[in-house]
């Protein structure tokens, strides 16, 4: 039987953390936080020993929580080279953060530390097996550098975590690779599901105008946005 628990991520936005059992093997689908207005808010503590992790990609809300489950845990973290290298530096940045703002972190920069002996980099359509009878593929979610929709294979039964994905090409990304096989239980990402976008070129071209029209009136431009994804594109 395959048990599925939503350790945060549900009906909400942030800490995304799917515990998924199957024949007393306990994969975990990402492990984020939730950056709240005033305190991060954790997803809830894995019921039982966790020995793998495969994270979607490095955005905090994915995987802010991954050094804490580390030291407790100490599982094999599998995630795609970009994740890598994205994830080290925000996880050192919200602990600056955090000290900046007189908050305190559930792990150290030695943990961070720790992690990093135990993460296999995996590469997209990689076919990887972590048990008898479970294996996973990534596919490329279009959505930052090295995000990855997972398929895991559950014995004959097969399970899809979309995690953050663009169907849509974009400055930096092609859309989401989704030539899948259907499986059998599906997770998907369902942020923006029940709002209707305006066409992307639309948004640009109105964006473009907007900022020609201020600079030719002399004024200055700030865009905030978020670091990582947003503001390269
Ligand atoms: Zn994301």
């Amino acid at each position: 039987m395959i048990k599925i628990k939503c350790l945060g991520a549900s009906h909400e936005v942030g800490r995304s953390g799917f515990a998924i059992n199957y024949e007393n093997s306990d994969v975990l689908l990402d492990y984020g936080v939730k950056i709240g207005k005033d305190a991060m808010e954790y997803p809830m503590h894995p019921d039982s020993i966790i020995k793998h992790i495969i994270l979607s990609h490095s955005h905090l809300d994915h995987c802010g929580m991954i050094p804490w489950l580390f030291q407790k845990y100490r599982p094999t973290v599998y995630l795609t080279a970009p994740s890598l290298d994205i994830a080290e530096i925000l996880w050192e940045d919200s602990l600056k953060i955090a000290k900046i703002e007189g908050n305190q972190l559930p792990f150290s920069k030695q943990n961070i530390q720790d992690v990093f002996g135990a993460m296999n980099i995996v590469n997209y359509k990689q076919k990887i097996q972590i048990a008898e009878n479970i294996s996973f593929e990534l596919f490329d979610a279009g959505h930052i550098i090295g995000s990855a929709i997972t398929k895991l294979q559950l014995g004959k039964k097969s399970l899809i975590y979309t995690g953050d994905y663009k169907l849509e090409e974009s400055s930096l990304h092609q859309g989401a690779d989704i030539d899948i096989d259907n499986p059998n239980y599906l997770i998907i990402e369902s942020t923006y599901g029940d709002r209707d976008h305006p066409k992307r070129k639309d948004v640009e071209k109105e964006f473009i105008e907007n900022v020609n029209l201020i600079l030719e009136n002399g004024g200055s431009v700030i865009l905030p946005a978020f670091a990582v994804g947003r503001s390269q594109e």
